[in-house]
Formats: C-alpha cells, sequence, structure tokens
C-alpha cells in the first residue's frame, strides 16, 4: 500500500520533531505487527484482548504523554497525535488508546491528588488499568447538564446510583472516570468527577457490549451502577462541583485528537484508493486514466492538504496552550465531515469491490460514520463556534 504518511507530500511540521517521528515509526511498526495479525478476530469478537493492551503498555504506547515519574514517557500531545494517526494509518480503529492516553489519564493528571496520580498513571501506562469516561446516560447525551447519576456522601464513600451508555472500553476498563450528580440542586455546578475502580466495586454492572455499525472492535458499553460505594478519596480535584469546569476545560484536546483520527483515516483512504486505481482495469484502460477519477482524486487530495494543514496548526497552538475550544470545535466537526465524504467518494472509485468487507475501505466506510455524532456531535460543535460570531 502507498504510505498514508506520505500521501499528501507535506514536509513535517515543526511540531513533529525527530522523537515524535520516531515514536510513529515505531507504533506503526507495533501495530503493524503485534495487532494487525489479530485485528479481524477482534473486529468478530467486538472486543481486544487485555494482552493487547499489556503488549501496547510495554511497548511504551499507553501514557505516551504522561510524566516519567507517574511512569509515562514524558511526552506531549505531539506524541499521542503519533500514537493516534499510526492506529488509523495501520487501520487498527477500534483499539481505544486514544480516549486511555488522552481523555482519561489527562484527568488524572490535571485534577489529581498526588496520592491519586502514583496510585493509578503507572497502571494505565502499563496497561494494567484501562481507563473509560462515563458521561453520556440514556437520556443524557449531549446535554450533559441532564446526567441523572446521582454521588451522595455518606461518611468518607460516595453512593454512585445511575446509568451509562455508549462507553467506549466499557467491557474491558477497570478505571472508570464516573460524570455525577453530587448536588443536584445547583445543576453544572454540582457536578463532579468521580473515579470508579471497578475491580473492587461491588454494585457496579456492565451491561451489553453495543452492537454497532462500526468500530466493532471496541467494547462499547452500557455500565450500570447501583449503590456502589466509592471513597471519597476518589473524588478529582480539590472540591466537588469542578465536574463541568474540568469537563470544559480538556475539550480542546478531546476534540483535536477526534481530528486526528479523521485526518489520518482520510490519508489511509486515499492511499488504497490511489493504489486501487492504479490496477483495477475497465474498457481496456486503468480506472485512474478515467478523467474523473482522476479529478475526483485530486479534489480529495487538495481538501485533505487543507485539512491536514488546519489539524497541523491546531497542534502548534494546543502544544502552545492556546487552542480555544471553538476552533477546536472547528477542526472537529470539519475534518470528520470531510473524513465521511472522502472515505465514500474512494469507496466509489472502487465499485462494486468497495462494498465488500474484505477491502479496507469498506470497514473505514464503517468506522467512520461515529466521528460525526461522538466527542459532542457536529451539531453542537456549530453551536459552539456560532457563539463566537
Ligand atoms: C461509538 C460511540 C462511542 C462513544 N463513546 C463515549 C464514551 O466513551 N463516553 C461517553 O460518555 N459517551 C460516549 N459516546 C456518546 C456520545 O458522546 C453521544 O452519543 C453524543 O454526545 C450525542 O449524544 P446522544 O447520542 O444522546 O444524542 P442526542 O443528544 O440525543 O442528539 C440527537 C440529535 O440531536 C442533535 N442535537 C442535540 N442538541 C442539539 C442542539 N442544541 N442544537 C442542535 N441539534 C442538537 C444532535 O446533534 C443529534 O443530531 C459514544 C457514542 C458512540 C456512538
Amino acid at each position: 500500500m502507498a504510505d498514508p504518511q506520505s500521501v499528501l507530500g507535506l514536509s513535517r511540521p515543526d511540531w513533529a520533531g525527530e522523537d515524535v517521528a520516531m515514536l510513529y515509526d515505531m507504533a506503526s511498526r507495533f501495530l503493524t505487527e503485534e495487532i494487525a495479525p489479530h485485528y479481524e478476530a477482534f473486529e468478530k469478537a467486538e472486543i481486544f484482548d487485555r494482552a493487547s493492551w499489556e503488549k501496547a503498555g510495554a511497548a511504551g504506547l499507553l501514557c505516551a504523554s504522561m510524566p516519567e515519574d507517574h511512569g509515562g514517557a514524558g511526552g506531549t500531545y505531539a506524541h499521542e497525535s503519533a500514537i493516534i494517526e499510526a492506529i488509523s494509518h495501520v487501520g487498527v480503529d477500534g483499539f481505544g488508546i486514544a480516549l486511555h492516553n488522552a481523555i482519561v489519564a489527562p484527568y488524572i493528571l490535571h485534577y489529581g491528588s498526588e496520592e491519586q496520580k502514583q496510585r493509578w498513571l503507572p497502571k494505565l501506562a502499563s496497561g494494567e488499568l484501562i481507563g473509560a469516561i462515563a458521561m453520556t446516560e440514556p437520556g443524557a447525551g449531549s446535554d450533559l447538564q441532564g446526567v441523572k447519576t446521582r454521588a451522595e456522601k455518606d461518611g468518607n464513600h460516595y453512593r454512585l446510583n445511575g446509568s451509562k451508555t455508549f462507553i467506549t472500553n466499557g467491557q474491558l476498563a477497570n478505571l472508570v472516570i464516573v460524570v455525577a450528580k453530587t448536588d443536584p440542586s445547583q445543576g453544572a455546578k454540582g457536578t463532579s468527577l468521580i473515579v470508579v475502580e471497578t475491580d473492587e466495586a461491588e454494585g457496579f454492572e456492565r451491561g451489553r457490549n453495543l452492537d454497532k455499525i462500526g468500530l466493532k472492535s471496541n467494547d462499547t458499553s452500557e455500565l450500570f451502577f447501583n449503590d456502589v460505594r466509592v471513597p471519597t478519596a476518589n473524588l478529582l480535584g480539590h472540591e466537588e462541583g469542578q465536574g463541568f469546569v474540568q469537563l470544559m476545560q480538556q475539550l480542546p484536546q478531546e476534540r483535536l485528537l477526534i481530528g486526528a483520527q479523521a485526518i489520518a483515516m482520510i490519508e489511509r483512504a486515499l492511499a488504497v484508493t490511489i493504489d486501487y486505481v492504479k490496477e483495477r482495469k475497465a474498457f481496456g484502460q486503468k480506472v485512474i486514466d478515467f478523467q474523473n477519477t482522476q479529478f475526483k482524486l485530486a479534489e480529495l487530495k487538495t481538501e485533505a492538504t487543507v485539512g491536514r494543514v488546519f489539524y497541523n496548526d491546531c497542534v502548534a497552538r494546543h502544544l502552545a496552550g492556546n487552542l480555544d475550544t471553538a476552533t477546536a470545535s472547528m477542526v472537529k466537526y470539519w475534518l470528520t465531515d470531510l473524513q465521511c465524504k472522502v472515505v465514500d467518494e474512494c469507496l466509489q472509485l472502487h465499485g462494486g469491490y468497495g462494498y465488500m468487507n474484505e477491502y479496507p475501505i469498506a470497514r473505514m466506510y464503517r468506522d467512520a460514520r461515529v466521528q460525526r455524532i461522538y466527542g459532542g456531535t457536529n451539531e453542537i460543535m456549530k453551536l459552539v463556534i456560532a457563539r463566537t460570531l
């Protein structure tokens, strides 16, 4: 296959220095050799095995941006981006590392006490703990203020009651950050983030591993909390009621990483499609020789290039500490819309073979769709952007 990383022919941005490039190469090799051969089995089983997580930990792919004295590799978001891009370039998109590394671990790093960081981050880095974040409920998705899960103080514990759904890594996760109301009378200001170590949590139950149209190998699940006793020491932050502010502060990185997944899949879709149309013949000529094919791919490559430049610029801003939520919402919304368009057009250029699951473009088509929905729907992204007009 053509190299997805060089399909656009752009030079590396400043933030992707030698160490980031080396990490990308190492991650690609690991994913190609250790994960890709089993990926079909994970897709069929609709779940990864724990061994893959532990192998990823041993290879240094978990918690790349966490400090070294907490078990991480001491990198930045640039290193996380290299790993996320490698996952999509290799085509093992259901491996839930992006959420574990770049969403769950940062909550603990930014809001956890020293004791919490020492207790959880090294195990997240080794793969002994697999992370999840449980915000969404059957009755509250876009409108997170409507969360009903309740954490009621009872001495030095909380009693946690509620149901969550659509939780990425939900079957495997043993460290779950739960969004709960500690004071329902306070609305958003009564929301807190509470870490549940599920291995020891009586009353915690996993519901269905949900049957999705794509990202089959990820164990997106329901979670139930029935009077689960969680030590008050598992609250993230110094006091209750900080949950909403904490969620808002982490949004730029969460949206940016969905942009990383989008641009990387776009590059892979172009790479496999360019290969395909150079091989496939119709009417006595190669499909690439039809002017329609050339024009379509020229358009897609142009849009992908615009998208990549925008993504790279957003990473540079994020590393400098000034990526605002509205711009991060633009990168999430625009790149995921573009991803679905590019993958659809690339599938079309494969003809009937594009609809066959044995061709990678078919899986990309199924996997791409959710990108416009999770991490805040693209409609919610537009609301955020519109507030800046
Ligand atoms: C595969 C997958 C993985 C996920 N992983 C996680 C996870 O790990 N953790 C987690 O907590 N959640 C997760 N989610 C949940 C995801 O974030 C939500 O599905 C998403 O935020 C939308 O919420 P909802 O499904 O309740 O849709 P709703 O909020 O019911 O939205 C329905 C429609 O109404 C639109 N809409 C809603 N409000 C407005 C508005 N104000 N203006 C205009 N349009 C509006 C939406 O854009 C959408 O089109 C995941 C979802 C999926 C599918």
